[in-house]
């Protein structure tokens, strides 16, 4: 049983899962760095440690001060959010080690997501179908050059270790490859520590279409249907929603049982993810598996009228998945907008400051509203600029897509540069309401959205 739950995050995902927690009667433990002192996911919980100073590597990145305050608080439970520790293979062990249940899969099957080039050739093994491409351990140029060569351009270079869009290249003909491979393999080192790049085949209209999977240790497995994340910038998620608009049944059931079986390759156990590129003729390739809750999971739950939060901590008790598939059903459609500390008009640099007027749309059961901010905090420099995720539910996606406009419209923020103008323009955009949706949206519209 979870009776004590330690949220190591912060933020509105911390908030998110201290909100389940403390609906099903589960006392809370916050983490904060200095910054943090007075923020609103430590006023929610009902102790709070203070880890040391704001930069995260110094705070929420360690995992010994954590696990030492939960041994001394009596913590059954670490839930780790997303980003941070979420997928520390190292953490999710030293959790076990320490006779702390991770709210997560176990650290093996993050290890075995956690290399690009590695799961590809898991799930090339599970027959899950892969954007074609070279995912090998021999890394001279002249071998990913050939790769490349051989599958035709354009190539999307991609880090193995990579995440948020680093490490990436478009190559576009063979004169291009070098200097390509050596930016991507620059980045990658700088972000990551390692170097080691995949070849794909690079699609030029693709979807970003993503299946929510959930797994118990008893081996069942289900999927809570999926979420289109294709409008992008640097490959950063702008606005998502679920069901993917034109989805047939079909597609849907075979993208469903491939992200099945791409869990059950590495007994996954609890949330996932399992990240495809859907093409124009309905054939869909396994990119990633983020083995952790998503930021977007929102939109899931509002379609689904499902608690993922709830589904995570009695999984990690160890009961069996609350629903079976044939039991979960698909209702309306969900917008999720990330509303960030951002300037569209400056390359979308961050924008720190004081929030001296937050007043976001009233709340209801059609609209939701997940921040970590209240008026008069600060945004500051140290971590993920987001302000809030806003929420929206309707009976059809045209409904949703209103309320959302409304919604946005409802939001008003002071005192840093927003993207909401940015996102209304998104929201209003005659292709976007059409669903005419590739990951290439914004580049392709760029004219009207800026
Ligand atoms: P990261 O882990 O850095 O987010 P992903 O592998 O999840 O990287 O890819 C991020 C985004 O890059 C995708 O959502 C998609 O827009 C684009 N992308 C990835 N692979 C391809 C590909 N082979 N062809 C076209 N676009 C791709």
């Amino acid at each position: 049983m979870i009776n004590k739950l330690l949220v190591a995050n912060r933020g509105e995902i911390a908030c998110r899962v201290m909100k389940t927690a403390k609906h099903l009667g589960v006392k809370t433990v916050a983490v904060y760095s200095d910054a943090d002192v007075n923020a609103r996911h430590v006023a929610m919980a009902d102790e709070a440690i203070h880890l040391g100073p704001s930069p995260s590597k110094d705070s929420y990145l360690r995992s010994d001060l954590i696990i030492e305050h939960a041994k001394a608080l009596g913590v059954d439970a670490i839930h780790p959010g997303y980003g941070f520790l979420s997928e520390n293979a190292e953490f999710a062990n030293l959790c076990k080690s320490n006779d702390i249940i991770f709210v997560g899969p176990p650290a093996s099957a993050i290890e075995a997501m956690g290399s690009k080039s590695a799961a590809k050739r898991i799930m090339e093994e599970a027959g899950v179908p892969l954007v074609p491409g070279y995912h090998g351990d021999d890394q001279q140029e002249s071998t990913l050059k050939q790769a490349a060569d051989d599958m035709g351009y354009p190539v999307l270079l991609k880090a193995a270790a990579g995440g948020g869009g680093k490490g990436m290249r478009q190559v576009w003909n063979e004169g291009e490859f070098t200097q390509a491979l050596n930016a991507a393999k620059r980045e990658s080192m700088a972000s990551f520590g390692d170097d080691h790049m995949l070849v794909e085949k690079y699609l030029t209209r693709p979807r970003h279409v993503e299946i929510q999977v959930f797994c118990d240790s008893h081996g069942n497995g289900v999927y809570l249907f999926e979420r289109d994340c294709s409008v992008q910038r640097r490959h950063q998620k702008i606005i998502e929603e679920a069901p993917a608009p034109n989805m047939t049944q079909s597609i849907r059931e075979s993208m469903g049982e491939a992200a099945i079986l791409a869990a059950k390759a590495i007994n996954y156990e609890g949330a996932g993810t399992v990240e495809f590129l859907l093409d124009e003729d309905g054939s869909f390739y396994f990119m990633e598996m983020n083995t952790r809750l998503q930021v977007e999971h929102p939109v899931t739950e509002m379609i689904t009228g499902e608690d993922l939060v709830q589904w995570q901590l009695s999984v990690a008790e160890g009961n069996a998945l609350p629903k079976t598939q044939q039991e979960l059903t698909l209702n309306g459609h969900a917008f999720e907008a990330r509303i960030y500390a951002e300037d569209p008009a400056n390359n979308f640099l961050p924008s720190t400051g004081v929030l001296h007027l937050l007043q976001p749309p009233e709340e209801s059961s059609l609209i939701r509203v997940d921040t970590g901010v209240v008026q008069g905090d600060e945004v500051s420099v140290y971590y993920d600029p987001m302000i809030a995720k806003l929420v929206v539910w309707g009976e059809s996606r045209d409904i949703a897509l209103k309320r959302l406009l409304h919604a946005l419209g409802d939001y008003h923020i002071a005192g840093v540069t927003t993207n909401i103008d940015f996102l209304k323009r998104v929201a209003s955009n005659s292709a976007f309401k059409a669903a005419e949706l590739t990951t290439t949206f914004v580049e392709k519209h760029n004219d009207a959205l800026f």
